[in-house]
């Protein structure tokens, strides 16, 4: 069968996703991330009222937006969708959840207990590590271009007054054009050293208050700024407009999804459901998502957790606002949309902080609004003002109001805010908290569905109201509760459970380090996985949680070693601390490859697909930048695969295709001990928007040294339909074949190619060099000189035959199924090569592979007389004998 597969597939990209991806493409797992949402480069998120009708998740009606909307019984709630999940609407901030708050077996009102199988020590290593990668930092209220930011002095004040704490919180905003620079509004912000995927400019932030409708200047560290390019930079496969609709365990071990790829031009209502499948399947796509997903496919996975879809909680979230604030007489000046959407926040202590009657603990934090109303308002009447902006905001969010009884709410507002409710002198509050995690998600007519409401919580949101109203009083402003919690609603956009983690089967449905009771390999790394309300904003601890969940994922799979990676911490789990190799410490190397060369479609074996590409002008070429991220850990793995980034160039093909994942593997163990392969794995995608998959070697194996130019210079490949792993290549099927070549000319541009990056440069680049040196030298040297006899598969039929047969069973095998080379076409040549094996070139090789200066250009002397051996591989290959890829 003709099925993609990759060792991990994420579904979603928010803040479990993104993690994940980055830190298992980076460990070198092959990662394929399928997001349903599009990409939203800095400048393209909307801001006119037509742009803003259309930017909303609803694919049955043609809307492939950013802004998710569910409306419950009790409660509404907006997440997002597109690549960087929540994070590109949410209002960056970064807390931790505190010490005393990951409570053990805490009981809850109507039975159960709510129950943290993790603790802040655990978590405090990934939570470090995420900070680092998103670049939290405070906001810098001190500073000249900053200070004037007044709701933040106005929350100091008022928590000041009440005795509560109060702080600026870590920020996922870029202030300075690089990390600890000097604050500044507006400027170029200097890429980390993984890039940006975006390849857009991006600036620091300039105050404009428009971070819940994406940050249109990029100073948002939002993940696909962080997390998703630096796992595109570690050859994670981001695809968006995926949209994953089933799951399920394959029963050979790992996991098969089932996925659309939504078209917004085509807009199909069915679009055609593609699988692919992975020996890791990581849930990220959200409590909302993941819940679903595991619930419409719970009959596949028999025996899982009764826990799915309790423990949901909208992590105690109230708006409300403070209006019109006074200063004695004066109207005191908040200026709601001068800064990031929220700059500070007060602590109100819980009593398991030691704080008896303190109840539940929460956040108040300042809220902020744009300064972009223009749009909204065609009169400068200010009570049609309100009125305009509540109607739009009701349109757009048709179905976020859906479930209320009247809807009709721009009159309500408009009464209680009254004029100048966007003025200078007012103030969104935004409270969140541990209310009581007892929600339930459920399937109703095969839709989402939840069972929840206030109604346990009620103390909880009495004492965040009464906290609010106090700080109103502090500020002289009024308080308004947000008109829809008359209807004891709330709005969440932090939800949370639904799948949550637990110590064993009946307490979760995942462990507590995020892999699924009973389904090794499937693991749940978002919001899902929280087991009660986390308490200050969520995204930071989902993070951590997806950090600590990875260290443990490449525990298992041995992939944990070296330093500490960047983005990742590799300690705080129960395994014991191996560490990884930081990118700091790391040198990386790349070079360029463009090799050219012909193809037929419908033919399966290289030589014969040259022969009909040659006679009907069917030509091939790719240009390719390989890149090795860590020289070190490279040359230490003995399959060297490093990333393979390009174009595949066919008029068949319909033109220049763009690489969209390839591996290289530089001499990786072939057949026998004395045999290396190049292997080459592109995957692409054709004009037809048919996937393809270049699978193509070099085959690099003992015999005479004059065969080391053509040998690594002769790349054979088939293309197979689909998008195809190595372990399904049998399975595949072949849409052609052809070979490659590499002339002289290219030979000679691709060694100025040669580029490396990190602390010891050209030490690297020796290593690599002595590396391929010493692998050609250990297939073609003479082994006469070592007790063997020689081998002599370039030699005539008969002779290859038997010398085949007495060196290597594997190679005789080939030979007598008529897969070995045959020196059929030019037995001068072959001769030709035997006498230099036997003499001459075998003594050059070795002068070679004993270089000190290890130039590329001595390899090329050395197998000069190669171009002769050239002449016998054509033959070789026309006549459909090259050699198989295993
Ligand atoms: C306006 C707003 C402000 C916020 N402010 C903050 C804040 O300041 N600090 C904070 O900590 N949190 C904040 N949040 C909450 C934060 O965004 C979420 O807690 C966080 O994003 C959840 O992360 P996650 O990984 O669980 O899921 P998400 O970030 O929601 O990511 C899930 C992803 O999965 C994708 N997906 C869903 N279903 C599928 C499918 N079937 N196939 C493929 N992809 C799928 C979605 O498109 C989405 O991209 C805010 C949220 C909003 C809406
Ligand atoms: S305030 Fe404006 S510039 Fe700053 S992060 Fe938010 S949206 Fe971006």
């Amino acid at each position: 069968m003709n099925r993609e597969h990759t060792d991990v597939v994420v579904v979603g990209s928010g803040f479990g996703g993104s993690v994940a991806a980055y830190r298992l493409a980076e460990a070198g797992l092959s990662v394929v991330v399928l997001e349903r949402g599009q990409d939203y480069p800095p400048g393209t998120f909307a801001r006119t009222p037509a742009q803003m009708s259309r930017a909303f998740w609803d694919p049955a009606e043609g809307l492939y937006g950013l802004y998710d909307v569910w409306g419950f019984r009790g409660f509404d709630s907006v997440v997002s969708s597109g690549l960087g999940g929540g994070s590109l609407i949410y209002a960056n901030v970064l807390l931790r959840k505190d010490e005393e708050w990951f409570v053990k077996e805490e009981a809850l009102p109507e039975g159960g207990y709510e129950t943290w199988p993790v603790s802040r020590q655990e978590l405090d290593p990934h939570y470090d590590a995420v900070e680092g990668m998103l670049g939290g930092t405070p906001y810098p209220l001190d500073h000249p271009a900053f200070a004037g930011t007044a709701k933040a002095h106005a929350m100091q004040d008022a928590a000041a007054e009440l005795g509560l704490d109060w702080q600026l919180p870590s920020l996922a905003v870029s202030f300075a054009p690089t990390p600890g620079a000097e604050p500044g509004l507006g400027l170029p912000i200097t890429d980390p050293k993984y890039g940006n995927l975006h390849g857009v400019q991006r600036r620091s932030c300039r105050l404009c208050g428009e971070c819940y409708l994406g940050c249109n200047d990029g100073a948002k560290n939002s993940l696909d700024h962080t997390y998703l390019s630096a796992a595109r930079h570690h050859g994670a496969d981001l695809r968006t407009l995926h949209e994953v609709r089933e799951i399920r365990p394959r029963p050979e071990g790992g996991y098969e999804v089932d996925y659309v790829h939504h078209d917004p031009l085509t807009k199909a209502r069915k679009p055609e459901s593609r699988t692919i499948s992975c020996d890791r399947l990581v849930l990220a796509a959200g409590a909302y998502g993941t819940t679903y997903l595991l619930l419409r496919n719970k009959a596949r996975f028999p025996g899982l957790s009764d826990a799915l879809g309790t423990r949901f909680s909208g992590n105690g979230d109230l708006l409300t606002f403070l209006l019109r604030a006074k200063d004695r007489d004066r109207l005191r000046p908040l200026d709601a949309s001068l800064g990031p959407t929220i700059t500070s926040a007060i602590r109100l202590p819980d009593e398991v902080d030691g704080v008896p009657g303190a109840g539940r603990g929460a956040y108040i934090e300042d809220g902020g609004y744009p300064n972009f109303v223009g749009w909204m308002v065609e009169e400068a009447d200010i009570a049609h003002e309100i009125s305009r902006i509540v109607r739009l905001m009701r349109e757009r969010f048709a179905a976020f109001f859906s479930h209320a009884p009247d809807t009709n709410l721009s009159g309500e507002v408009s009464e209680l805010i009254g004029d100048g409710a966007l003025s200078v002198s007012s103030l969104p509050l935004l409270g969140m908290g541990r209310d009581v995690p007892d929600g339930v998600l459920r399937l109703r007519g095969g839709r989402l569905d939840a069972d929840w409401t206030t109604k346990t919580s009620e103390e909880y949101f009495a004492r965040m109201r009464s906290t609010m109203k106090r700080i109103a009083a502090v500020l002289g402003a009024t308080y308004a509760d947000n008109p829809i919690w008359f209807r004891k609603r709330i709005i969440t956009v932090h939800p949370g459970g639904g799948a949550p983690m637990g110590r064993h089967p009946g307490e979760g449905v995942c462990d507590p380090f995020g892999e699924v009771h009973g389904f090794p390999g499937l693991y749940i790394a978002d919001g899902a996985a929280l087991p009660g309300a986390v308490g200050p904003n969520p995204s930071l601890t989902i993070a951590a949680l997806s950090d600590r969940m990875c260290t443990r994922l490449l525990e298992d799979t041995g992939r944990v070693h070296g330093t500490r990676p960047v983005g990742g911490a590799v300690n705080g789990t129960t395994r014991g601390s191996e560490v990884h190799r930081g990118a700091e410490e790391r040198t990386s190397l790349s070079f360029t490859e463009e090799m050219k060369g012909f193809f037929a479609e419908g033919e399966h074996a290289p030589g014969a697909g040259e022969q009909a590409g040659r006679d009907h002008g069917h030509r091939l070429g790719f240009r390719l930048t390989i890149t090795v991220d860590d020289v070190d850990r490279f040359l230490e793995e003995p399959e060297h695969t490093a990333r393979a980034e390009g174009w595949i160039d066919a008029a068949v093909c319909g033109g220049r295709c763009q690489i969209e994942r390839g591996w290289f593997n530089l001499f990786c163990p072939g057949s026998a001990p004395d045999r290396k392969l190049m292997r080459y794995r592109l995957h692409f995608t054709d004009a037809k928007g048919r996937p393809r998959t270049l699978s193509g070697w070099k085959d690099i194996r003992h015999r005479a040294a004059t065969r080391v130019w053509p040998d690594t210079t002769t790349l054979f490949f088939r293309i197979f339909e689909g998008h195809v792993m190595e372990s399904d290549d049998d399975e595949a099927a072949i849409a052609g074949a052809g070979i490659l070549r590499l002339g002289l000319d290219d030979f000679a541009r691709q060694l100025t190619t040669f580029r490396t990056e990190g602390p010891n440069g050209l030490a690297a680049l020796e290593r690599f060099g002595h590396f391929f040196l010493s692998e050609l030298w250990d297939v073609y040297r003479p082994k006469l000189f070592h007790g063997h006899a020689p081998d002599t598969t370039d030699a005539p039929q008969t002779a290859a035959g038997s010398a085949a047969t007495a060196t290597d069973p594997e190679a005789a095998a080939d030979f007598k199924n008529g897969t070995a080379p045959q020196a059929t076409g030019d037995a001068q040549a072959v001769a030709d090569a035997q006498a230099v094996a036997d003499a001459q070139a075998v003594g050059d090789f070795e002068v070679v592979a004993n270089s000190e200066t290890l130039a590329f250009p001595e390899l090329v002397a050395a197998s000069e007389v190669a171009t002769d051996s050239q002449v016998a591989a054509d033959s070789e290959a026309a006549a459909g004998n090259e050699p198989s890829p295993a």
